[in-house]
């Protein structure tokens, strides 16, 4: 079955220097990450190379960025590729957030170029997908992320699928203390396990890991990964403070 994933997105948070803080806070917790569950953090970009550093002595935290961009190299200002990212150990992108579609234009076609240059690069993409409070009002939710994740998954194949993530992160949740219930996200979350099966066979839409992202925190995530098709979170303003992230492993366990 597939093991929990417990992912912090940082964002613009952290340098270098709260970065070994955080990391070490997180090590001398005293945690120890059991085998089925994957813990991974992404910093800034800024702080990767220190926290790849910090990560070394650290079994079973996983390292990822919060973005990369499609090409290899060139002309792109400020932009970072797969091969960066491989240079400092990051296993993980985060691709199409929310905060990245609508402050920095990306798009259903940016999200699937960059998914497809991680996945032939050996990153796995986390590729976020979610409604805003308008669309859900008026009932469009499960047709926009339906078409969200098809978008990102165009000429992706199943082969490559194996190594997707694919984070549910309704956009009214996202830092506004508002959760989904229990019951929304296990429907959005089954309705993307339904349209993953369209794509791919069974056995590998059953293994792609749907995490659940907004405003997920120590005293909701129980209900919520306790649902058959939450198999973990992506979890912003609670992966800051090694407790609450590390309450979030131990319930996940
Ligand atoms: P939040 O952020 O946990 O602060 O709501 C989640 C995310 O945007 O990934």
């Amino acid at each position: 079955m597939r093991n929990f994933l417990v992912a912090g997105n940082w964002k613009m948070n952290c340098g270098p220097e709260e970065t070994k803080k955080l990391l070490q806070g997180i090590k001398n917790s005293g945690i120890s990450i059991p085998e089925t569950i994957d813990v991974l953090v992404c910093p800034p970009m800024i702080s990767l190379t220190v926290a790849s550093d910090e990560l070394k002595d650290a079994a079973g935290i996983a390292l990822g960025a919060q973005n990369v961009h499609y090409e290899d190299n060139g002309a792109y200002t400020g932009e970072v590729s797969t091969q960066m990212l491989n240079e400092v150990d990051c296993e993980y992108v985060i691709i199409g957030h929310s905060e990245r579609r609508e402050y920095f234009g990306e798009t259903d076609q940016t999200v699937n170029a960059k998914v497809k240059k991680s996945l032939s690069d050996g990153l796995r993409p986390v590729i976020c997908v979610g409604e805003s409070l308008k669309q859900r009002k008026a009932g469009e939710h499960q047709l926009i992320v339906r078409k969200q994740v098809e978008a990102a998954l165009t000429e992706v194949d199943e082969e490559d699928a194996e190594d997707l993530v694919v984070a549910y992160e309704p956009i009214w949740a996202i830092g506004t203390g508002e959760t989904a219930t229990p019951d929304q996200a296990q429907e959005m979350h089954k309705m993307i396990r339904g349209v993953l099966s369209d794509l791919y066979a069974s056995n590998v839409a059953d293994n792609i890991q749907l995490l659940y992202g907004g405003s997920m925190k120590p005293h909701n995530a129980e209900e919520l990964l306790s649902q058959p098709d939450v198999d973990g979170g992506l979890i912003g303003g609670a992966s800051l403070k090694a407790d609450s992230f590390t309450e979030i492993i131990k319930i996940a366990d």
